[in-house]
């Protein structure tokens, strides 16, 4: 059998576009903002783990909103973390990056953009799709706020925690998610809230158990 094609594929001399879609507070189903932020300016980054073991990755979005309303039991005005990424790479939106986040542990967060990954990473292991998203969007904060890639850390380099989680931590202990970074951050990258019908379908989606 034999094929043969006549055309060529047309190759663009422009960079590859890295598009992050960020899934909006109002789709996953987060609660109104309870309370006053304080503004900070980000000058580093920081990475957590939720520490509950995400068995499905259908649960994810109703472990944002048990993680808000938990959060807002403490008193905190909205969820600890600016930005949180599921099993399966997706991005949810958080606390405004211009608020400075909250913690139970002994830190100041102002200045930290916080990142959290859904799962207990002492617990189970880090899915690709999930580390993949972190990469991007750690790349997309060093490069929208100058941080150096080399400084990121894990809450357990700010506080006495285990948080985010051995197998979480390896890899930001052992420069492997640095140098990941690094590799990506020539790419032009953009970050987009998505809202709206697309972004109700995004959660529908993730939360559809297949028969
Ligand atoms: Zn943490």
């Amino acid at each position: 059998m034999f094929s043969s094609s006549t055309t060529t594929t047309a190759t663009s001399s422009l960079p590859p576009l890295r598009q992050i879609n960020v899934i909006c507070k109002e789709a996953w189903g987060a609660l109104p903002v309870a309370g006053d932020f304080t503004r900070h300016d980000i000058e580093r980054i920081t990475i957590h783990h939720t520490a509950v073991v995400l068995e499905e990755n259908t649960l994810a979005p109703a472990r944002l909103r048990q993680h808000q309303r938990f959060h807002q039991s403490r008193g905190w005005p909205d969820l600890a973390y600016h930005f949180m990424i599921d099993a399966a790479g997706n991005v949810y939106e958080g606390r405004p990056v211009e608020a400075v986040g909250d913690t139970g542990t002994e830190y100041d967060p102002t200045g930290h953009l916080l990142i959290c990954c859904e799962g207990n990473f002492d617990e189970q292991e880090l899915p690709p799709a999930q580390y993949g998203a972190l990469i991007r969007m750690v790349a997309w904060g060093v490069a929208e706020y100058g941080v150096d890639p080399a400084s990121v850390q894990g809450h357990r380099d700010v506080a006495a925690t285990s948080c985010p989680g051995d197998r979480l931590y390896g890899p930001i202990s052992d420069g492997t998610l640095a140098g990941a970074v690094t590799a990506v951050l020539p790419e032009d990258r953009t970050l987009t809230v998505i809202c709206g019908e697309d972004a109700f379908d995004r959660v529908a989606g993730i939360e559809r158990v297949e028969a």
